[in-house]
């Protein structure tokens, strides 16, 4: 497996194996990675012959006080797990190498970065938007994974390549779970002593919603439900962030759970670990 820290390499190996005619995937991540990362991975390989992981830890989608400099990071381990899954080269550019003194240009993102984690991070996704958008110049990729984890981001990027006409292929990877249910994370690594158990309390409330829904045979009001998973999480000791019931390509909020509804909830664990997760419901 190839490492390359520069985008000018990085460029040159993509635009050689086009020419050879090869199908390149890449999966763009912030490293620290875990079986979520790898399930993407290894779709990436079943859909093209070759595969690009890219590592990078993008200041550019962190607000001031969040966790840049605490992001764990473990690059020689990432390395290995990411070839024992198929990856053929990693990408690991250096911030400058990224972001150089004159960088002044970025991506806005209209409404569908406004709600859920874009209220709770101001320009978090223009700087998720400016990143992709730079990694998908540099690498050239003809499809793209990402997880359904982050399911904000998903329909931020499926909506990017329409917007803009950049020709790449998005396919979406299902959320791998802990045994007991917690969302793979890689800021599960922050949560220590009693927070881990508390964290359960995200897709407890999940689940819960689902089973209500589930043994409702009348139409289920989406406050009704939302009470419910307020209450799991205060119950638990977490702080809520959000937990909204949307559509699940326009975002929008509804009145009454439907086949398309989505249940997105993110809480603070310990007052410090920010964690997300969610859900389709029927
Ligand atoms: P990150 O390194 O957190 O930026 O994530 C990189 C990619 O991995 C994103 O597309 C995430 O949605 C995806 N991902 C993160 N956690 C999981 C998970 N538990 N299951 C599936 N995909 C995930």
């Amino acid at each position: 497996m190839k490492i390359v820290h520069t985008p000018e390499e990085m460029t040159i190996w993509s635009n050689a194996m086009r020419r050879e005619g090869k199908r390149i995937s890449l999966v763009p991540t912030m490293g620290c990675l875990h079986a979520g990362h790898l399930s993407l991975i290894k779709k990436a390989k079943d859909l093209s012959e070759l595969v690009i992981v890219s590592i990078f830890v993008n200041p550019m989608q962190f607000g001031p006080g969040e966790d840049l400099d605490a992001y764990p990071r473990q690059f020689e381990i990432d390395c290995g797990l990411a070839e024992q899954q198929g990856a053929d080269i990693i990408f690991s550019p250096a911030p400058e190498k990224m972001y150089d003194d004159t960088f002044q240009t970025s991506i806005s993102v209209g409404r569908l970065s406004r709600g859920l984690c874009g209220a709770d991070r101001p320009g978090h996704f223009e700087g998720v938007a400016t990143v992709v958008t730079k990694l998908f110049n540099i690498t050239s990729p003809h499809v793209a994974v990402f997880g359904e984890k982050d399911f904000q981001q998903l329909a931020i990027i499926r909506q990017l390549v329409k917007d803009l006409n950049i020709p790449v292929e998005i396919i979406a990877g299902p959320i791998v779970r802990e045994a007991d249910g917690l969302a793979m994370s890689s800021r599960n690594k922050y949560l220590e002593g009693n927070d881990r158990q508390i964290a359960l309390c995200l897709s407890q409330a999940i689940a819960e919603a689902r089973k209500l829904i589930a043994g409702s045979t009348e139409p289920v009001l989406v406050s009704s439900v939302l009470t419910v998973v307020k209450s799991i999480v205060a119950d638990a000791g977490a702080v809520l962030e959000y937990a909204e019931i949307i559509d699940k390509v326009t975002l929008a909020t509804e009145e009454y759970v439907s086949a398309e509804s989505v249940l997105a909830v993110a809480a603070k664990i310990g007052g410090r670990v920010r964690l997300i997760d969610n859900s389709i419901l029927i």
